[in-house]
């Protein structure tokens, strides 16, 4: 019988007090009960519109189906025959706005826990399996992919799955992309992204680290090296800055920067000589899932006064609803209708404040978001002893400045056909965050999906 219950079955959570001191996973999974429990609230709609917002097409009711019968690992190979990392998934995704925003349980309550019954189904899955999956049948031709973030590892596992011969080049000393270097542990834990990785490497997938394609070789080279197509998953990896005096203060960061100097070189470990700052009071600027992750990080690395600095109002803050709640539990100060104009430094050129002035929203701008407009004679200052900016990316321009044919928009994204993924220069594929600049996970692995299919059928057309 259906679970009538209008709201999700509750997950557990470490307290805010204790969290906001640790780097441990906040929210603490389902236990078995608990997945049977809320995979009873779905009704198995005929029509599936849950499946309309998901962009790799989870076959949603079937995989709940078999969680409330109490069949994980049924469950895990139906979400796997279209998501490649549902581990990463169930924790990252913004299910609000996708998958569980067309659930029709959520008209009258909640809708059911798509992502928490995901990444049960995953974390189960991981904990017991012990079958190590068949490896494919070579057939003889090689694929390079350039990057390791969620496009590229989607790729890299469609071609192996696929019998292709696939390399993959990264350009840091630990492969992931952004589910390594930016997302911190206590939201995506990085063994879980460590166990999708070995998994791709037990399909034959062959990850080089500390290959800077563009430095330390070429597009071209990897074709002479006998790679006939390559994938181009480089992220957007190239911080933006307000073009402020004073941000090359000491104690300024861009978001990028201070998460990795967290993630990758381990500064939340009293046993690592990782050089940060660690400051009292840190303003973070910016109203993304970056936004706050940087000051969840600053958090827990000891400040005392965290705040969020963002120019329009706390509804058109584009974090995900969830992470905002979690930074407030955790004392985050939110400093709304607020735009920084300068950041100001002592004698020896550190951080002490940021100038910031008061604003009000006016009409819709492009994005269809209200405008904010300075409002005059409101200056004030925040007192600050780090400065963290996280207003955005753009991708690098390594790749299209050292790849000959290969084209890019104003905004740096690289163009491609938007049926097959190809670059401007045939047998070059590229998606996620380095074709439609900042985005998702979701949307880089449905990207990944996309071109591998197309790297498929070019080689096939060409070559094979
Ligand atoms: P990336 O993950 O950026 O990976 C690109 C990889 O390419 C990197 O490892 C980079 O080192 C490598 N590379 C770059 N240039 C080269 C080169 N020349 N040679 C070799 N390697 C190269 N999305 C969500 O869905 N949910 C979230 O909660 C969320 N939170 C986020 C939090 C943070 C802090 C950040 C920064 C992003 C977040 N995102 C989130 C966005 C999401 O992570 C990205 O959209 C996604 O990772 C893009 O995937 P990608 O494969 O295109 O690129
Ligand atoms: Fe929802 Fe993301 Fe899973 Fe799709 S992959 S069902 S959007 S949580
Ligand atoms: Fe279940 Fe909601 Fe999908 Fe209906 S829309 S099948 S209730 S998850």
């Amino acid at each position: 019988m259906t679970n009538p219950s209008l709201q999700k079955t509750p997950m557990p959570e470490l307290d805010p007090d204790t969290r906001s001191r640790c780097f441990e996973e906040v929210a603490l999974g389902y236990t078995e009960e608990m997945a049977k429990e809320e995979a009873g609230r779905c009704l198995q709609c005929k029509h599936k519109p849950c499946m309309n917002g998901c962009p790799v097409s989870v076959h949603i009711p079937a995989f709940i189906e078999k969680v409330a019968a109490g069949e994980f690992e049924e469950a895990y190979e139906i979400i796997k025959s279209t998501n490649s990392l549902p581990a990463v998934c169930g924790r990252v995704c913004p299910q609000e706005t996708q998958c569980e925003a067309k659930c029709v349980r959520g008209i009258k309550g909640e809708s059911v826990g798509i992502g928490r019954l995901e990444r049960f189904v995953a974390d189960y899955h991981m904990k017991h399996s012990t079958a190590s999956g068949e490896k494919p049948v070579p057939n003889g031709h090689k694929v390079a992919v350039v990057g390791s973030g969620p496009a590229s590892l989607t790729c890299a596992g469609d071609l192996a799955k696929l019998g292709y011969g696939v390399s993959v080049f990264e350009a840091f000393h630990t492969a992931g992309g952004v589910l390594m270097y930016g997302i911190p542990q206590f939201r995506l834990p990085k063994e879980v992204v460590q166990a999708e990785i070995d998994q791709l490497k037990e399909l034959g997938v062959e990850i080089n680290t500390n290959m800077v394609i563009g430095k330390v070789l070429s597009v071209d080279e990897l074709f002479d090296m006998g790679f006939e197509a390559v994938f181009v998953g480089t992220g957007a990896g190239l911080p933006s800055f307000m073009g402020i005096e004073g941000e090359g203060l000491v104690g300024v960061y861009s978001a990028n920067e201070f998460l990795t100097r967290i993630n990758l070189m381990k500064a939340y470990r009293g046993d690592y000589d990782t050089p940060i700052i660690h400051s009292r009071r840190v303003a973070v600027v910016g109203g993304g899932n970056v936004a706050m992750d940087a000051a969840r990080c600053a958090r827990r690395l000891g400040a005392e006064e965290v705040s969020i600095i963002y120019r329009r109002s706390e509804a058109e803050m584009p974090a995900r609803l969830e992470e905002i709640h979690h930074a407030k539990e955790e004392g985050i100060a939110f400093k709304m209708l607020t735009n920084p104009v300068r950041i100001n430094g002592d004698e020896q050129s550190r951080v002490v404040s940021l100038t910031c002035v008061k604003m009000e929203l006016g009409e819709p701008d492009a994005s269809g978001r209200r405008r904010p407009e300075p409002i005059e004679g409101s200056e004030f200052d925040v007192e600050a002893d780090a400065v963290i900016i996280a207003i955005g990316n753009t991708p690098n321009p390594l790749i299209r400045s050292t790849t000959p044919g290969v084209e890019a928009n104003r905004r740096g994204c690289l163009v491609v056909n938007e049926e097959t993924l190809e670059t401007t220069r045939p047998g070059v594929f590229a998606g996620g965050d380095a074709v439609t600049g900042a985005a998702t996970v979701i949307l880089a692995m449905g990207a990944g999906k996309k071109a591998a299919q197309s790297i498929d059928a070019y080689l096939r057309k060409n070559q094979i």
